[in-house]
């Protein structure tokens, strides 16, 4: 696929490494387990949306934008680095949060919301779970392009057809590094939120006709209703690239491992988090890889996996969140 067509700007001069997770492996017993680690993005903290906002800034700068718009839940991946992106082009940004969880806005919090703080956000708005987040950010546009300036907004998750180019894209990296290392996968676990990791790395996988079972673990919906979201995305993507739209049987949504809802603890996640951590020393979020692994793990103990598959765990960051959920993960 040629992704060189398209306006980007690289926030991250390297591929990001595989690594096999020897030890977390033995100690589940089941298939080889290996991470592309894309917490390892650039940007501050890294994370997946740093792929996407490669394109989506583009994009904006393209456009004459001097201040990025964009929303999430108050502990935010995707506003961090969209603020981090914006900081690095010497542009201004306005974030809009949702409470999704009554009260769970604390200005002085720690993780990405110390963060936002720290990287000079020019103003956050927060707003009531359940909110019209377009149309609280086309607000704060409205704000902005009175004062004589010129907003962009960044769609929540930066999950549209020009950031999920950036997953089209990490695809392909893989697919480079599986053929420069000689190895090969028979299953790719990804987490499916907003959907645009999803969406992208379906698209790219599909596209490079790379033949890869493609996972999702859903963090928030259940499995009809995420389906519902992500494949009018997955078309859009495609028809974006000019490539094949890829059939709705290879879109895969488990969405067992979602708990009470989007950010709420659930069992399964502390065991993964702890277990990664200390079996490997890597850091995974309470909110989106934290329940990705659960299901990875859930999968492994009923024997969905054959002992000689080896299956790659896409680990899309998080772990600055991490520092403000820990009571949500270890006990006092
Ligand atoms: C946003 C996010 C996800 C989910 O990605 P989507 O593209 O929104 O589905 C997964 N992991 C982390 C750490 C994130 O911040």
């Amino acid at each position: 696929m040629n992704l060189g067509r398209f306006k980007r700007r690289i926030y991250t001069p390297y591929y990001t490494p595989i690594q096999e997770l020897k030890r977390f492996s033995e100690a589940l017993g089941g298939p080889k387990v290996f991470a592309k680690r894309d917490d390892l993005l650039g940007l501050s903290g890294g994370g997946n949306k740093t792929r996407k906002l490669e394109f989506l800034v583009a994009d904006a700068l393209d456009k004459g934008a001097d201040t990025l718009v964009t929303c999430g839940a108050v502990q935010s991946n995707h506003c961090r680095l969209t603020l981090a992106a914006a900081v690095k082009e010497g542009l201004k940004c306005r974030l809009v949060l949702e409470e999704r969880i009554p009260g769970s806005y604390d200005p002085n919090a720690s993780g990405n919301n110390f963060l936002f703080r720290m990287l000079g956000v020019e103003a956050i708005t927060v707003v009531p779970g359940g909110s019209d987040m377009m149309a609280e950010m086309k607000k704060i546009a409205r704000e902005v392009e009175s004062l004589g300036r010129q907003a962009y907004i960044v769609p929540g998750g930066g999950s549209n057809e020009i950031g999920s180019l950036g997953y089209v894209q990490c695809a392909q990296e893989l697919q480079q590094q599986m053929f420069d290392y000689g190895m090969d996968f028979d299953y790719i676990v990804v987490p499916s939120g907003s959907g645009g990791t999803h969406a992208g790395f379906l698209v790219g996988v599909y596209g490079n006709n790379m033949n890869i079972p493609v996972l999702g673990v859903s963090v928030s919906r259940s499995t009809d209703v995420q389906i519902e979201k992500l494949y009018p995305l997955i078309k859009s993507v495609a028809t974006h690239v000019g490539c094949p739209i890829p059939p709705m049987e290879k879109v895969i949504v488990y969405d067992e491992y979602v708990g009470e809802g989007y950010g709420r603890p659930t069992d399964g996640m502390k065991e993964a988090v702890q277990l990664l951590a200390q079996t490997e020393a890597i850091l995974l979020d309470t909110v989106y890889t934290g329940k990705q692994m659960a299901g990875l793990i859930d999968l492994v103990r009923k024997g969905f996996f054959k002992p000689t598959d080896k299956v790659l765990f896409l680990h899309t960051g998080g772990a600055p969140s991490l520092y403000h959920y820990s009571k949500s993960v270890l006990p006092d």
